[in-house]
């Protein structure tokens, strides 16, 4: 039978999948491509045992583990649409989700089963089990003696492989729905312009909850035969040990700047690796250039969401230009608009990006009215995300359409301000938001982490105000210890407006 996204893996099979590692742990656990066959065999045996049917969504919110990889995949071939959530979410979160979702099973880990039981009894969710722990009933053990040799549930392109919830950054997270085809289309574009072999070894440190380690990550893997160091959380120290027989990092831009903490770090330490990929936030040009100059190698960073998988690269061969995303990917169009009027814009103009190809997600799971707004009648997603098209066609991420800050009746594009803050010397970064104002609608505010020998407040007003029009200066600028990030480093903005959002009310 045909499962569109599982032949994937199938059509790319190492020669003797038995003798080719597909993940392997830092204690010393190996699972070949013929264990990958047969341990998502077994998982979807017990998936279609425990009345898993075609369609039907299976919940997932457990630690990282090779068997939550297994598990994404045996979901896929029993028919079924896996649906992962971050490890992060407490007991009334994942209430909302399950509920939002319901699916036919839920698995967690064997610390919450019981009070998960009970807020998944609450959602309407009668099964739940455990994937792996001593209890009885665990999927892992299911798994254990379920018959490996399946047949795949047959699954066209356009039949829906995952839900994957946004971030939640800018708000409540919403499902997106997403394909056998989104998600192969993508892996296979992405082997190609990254030029992804079966003798590539990924150090893979990312959360399997969230598309970059899910599934980008993951599925260039399986549709090479390449081999991932599974590390079940981010370790500067480990990374940097198995460079030397790696050949990719796939990290978020927080990996990159631990790894510089490192004094390891050097041409030497890097000198088998042959990639380093970063996204799912801004990397600062600062990292960009120090990775360069410590390493030799100059990060390539792209640019997706949940919703449209990756749509931008900077380029295998070629500059990679520090600040940008680079190039759309080849089945990927791309276009910069005026957010008001809808009108394509030139280069340097800064709109709303729209994405359309094969990437793009089927819409929001249960949410038409919202589905429907976020795309255009010629088939284009509103990514809400603000860029610009440099002359030579690198694109670059300017900000999020939510974090624009309206002052005055004046646009203030936060990124501007932060990148003249983050250039002073002992600034370590710095958000810019905006924060309801009497006067202005929004007061554009700085909120600050400075190291040593950082300037104050009225110092870093006297450096900006040379260089930026008044509109744009800060009312005020605050220092704080860190920033708040999400799993995926991403910055929280929503987090710091809801605490400051009395600074202009006296
Ligand atoms: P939500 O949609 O729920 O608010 P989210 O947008 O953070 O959450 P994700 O889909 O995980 O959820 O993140 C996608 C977003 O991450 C993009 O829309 C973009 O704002 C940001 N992003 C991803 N890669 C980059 C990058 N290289 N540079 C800048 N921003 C990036
Ligand atoms: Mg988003």
């Amino acid at each position: 039978m045909s499962n569109h996204l599982f032949d994937l893996v199938r059509g790319n099979l190492p020669a003797d999948p038995a003798a080719k590692a597909f993940i392997e742990t830092p204690e010393g656990r190996r699972y070949s491509y013929a264990d990958l066959l047969a341990r998502s065999g077994a998982y979807a045996s017990a998936l279609a045992a425990l009345g898993v049917r075609t369609g039907d969504r299976v919940a997932v919110q457990v630690d990282k583990s090779p068997e939550v990889i297994f598990l994404y995949l045996g979901a896929v071939r029993a028919g079924a649409i896996f649906l992962p959530l971050n490890t992060a979410y407490t007991g009334p979160e994942i209430a909302y989700f399950l509920a939002d979702a319901e699916p036919a099973l839920f698995v967690c880990d064997p610390a919450k089963r019981e009070a998960l039981t009970e807020v998944a009894a609450r959602a309407g969710v009668a099964q739940v089990r455990t994937l792996g722990g001593d209890g009885h009933g665990t999927m892992a053990e299911a798994a254990d003696t379920a018959a490996t040799d399946v047949a795949d549930v047959a699954r066209g392109p356009d039949d829906l492989a995952a839900i994957l919830y946004t971030s939640g950054t800018t708000g409540r997270s919403k499902g997106a729905m997403l394909s056998h085809e989104n998600l192969a289309s993508n892996t296979r574009t992405l082997v190609d312009v990254w030029r992804f072999t079966a003798d590539d070894v990924l150090i893979h440190a990312l959360p399997v909850f969230h598309t970059h380690g899910l599934f980008v990550a993951t599925n260039i893997v399986l549709a090479t035969g390449a081999t991932m160091l599974f590390l079940p959380r981010l370790d500067a120290k480990q990374i940097l040990g198995l460079m030397p027989r790696a050949t990719t990092l796939m990290g978020v831009p927080t990996f990159y700047t631990r790894l510089l903490k490192e004094p390891g770090l050097s041409r030497e330490a890097a000198a088998h690796m042959r990639l380093f990929i970063s996204g799912s936030a801004p990397l600062l040009a600062e990292t960009h250039r120090e990775w360069e100059a410590r390493t030799g190698h100059a990060i390539l960073e792209r640019y997706g969401m949940t919703e449209t998988n990756m749509s931008t690269s900077n380029p295998y061969e070629g500059a990679r230009i520090a600040g940008t995303v680079g190039f759309p990917l080849p089945d990927v169009a791309l276009r910069v608009v005026d957010p008001e009027t809808g009108a394509a814009l030139g280069a340097g103009e800064v709109g709303m990006i729209e994405v359309k190809g094969p990437n793009v997600f089927q819409g929001y799971w249960r949410m038409p009215e919202k589905t429907a707004s976020e795309f255009k009648a010629d088939g284009f997603f509103i990514t809400g995300d603000l860029g610009k098209a440099d002359p030579d066609g690198y694109v670059h991420i300017v900000g999020r359409g939510k974090d624009l800050i309206i002052t005055g009746g004046f646009n203030v594009y936060p990124k501007e301000i932060e990148t003249e803050i983050d250039a002073l010397p002992g600034i370590v970064e710095s958000a810019v938001i905006g924060i309801p104002h009497a006067d202005f609608g929004e007061g554009v505010t700085a909120i600050v982490v400075a190291g040593a020998g950082a300037p104050d407040e009225a110092a870093i007003l006297s450096h900006l105000e040379g260089r930026l029009a008044r509109f744009k200066l800060p009312k005020r600028v605050l220092f704080a210890d860190d920033l708040p990030r999400n799993a995926m480093g991403k910055v929280q903005k929503n987090l710091l407006r809801e605490a400051h959002a009395q600074l202009y009310r006296g």
